[in-house]
């Protein structure tokens, strides 16, 4: 089996933004390219809402849908508009996935998203 070690350093180092919320979508943990994507290192977003992502441009209605499908279970994936730590404006697509404890009650959420502004 492979080291412990191994697993965390794989999140740490994919080139894909990851984030670990409690609940309530308050971030946990960050990986490497979460602070490339958003120019937010850990001190900064540590302890902050997934909201404080947000350019407050996009319809209430995908965040509605987002929480109707990641509240049941299901993995939600869509594009919105993030905005960085400096204010630049980016298209993200993103990917949330429902983390199970062992009763397969909701625990945290894992987040992954990339900027996808180039490709539109
Ligand atoms: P609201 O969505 O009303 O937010 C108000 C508060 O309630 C926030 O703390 C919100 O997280 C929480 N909330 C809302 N609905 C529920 C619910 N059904 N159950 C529990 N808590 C709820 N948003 C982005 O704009 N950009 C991102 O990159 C992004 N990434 C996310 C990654 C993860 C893993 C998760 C779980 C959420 C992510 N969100 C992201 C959604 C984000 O948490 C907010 O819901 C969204 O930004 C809208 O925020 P708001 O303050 O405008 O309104």
């Amino acid at each position: 089996t492979l080291p412990f070690s191994l697993f965390v350093k794989a999140v740490e180092q994919a080139p894909v933004a990851i984030s670990i919320t409690d609940k309530k979508a308050n971030i946990l943990y960050i990986n490497q390219a979460f602070t490339d994507v958003t120019g937010y290192n850990a001190a900064e977003i540590l302890g902050q809402n997934e909201s404080a992502l947000s350019d407050k441009s996009t319809p209430r209605q995908i965040y509605y849908d987002l929480w109707h499908t990641i509240s049941r279970k299901q993995v939600w994936h869509g594009q919105l508009v993030n905005r960085q730590k400096m204010g630049q404006r980016y298209l993200a697509d993103l990917t949330i996935a429902p983390m199970l404890d062992d009763r397969g009650a909701i625990s945290h959420y894992i987040g992954m998203h990339r900027d996808v502004t180039q490709a539109h």
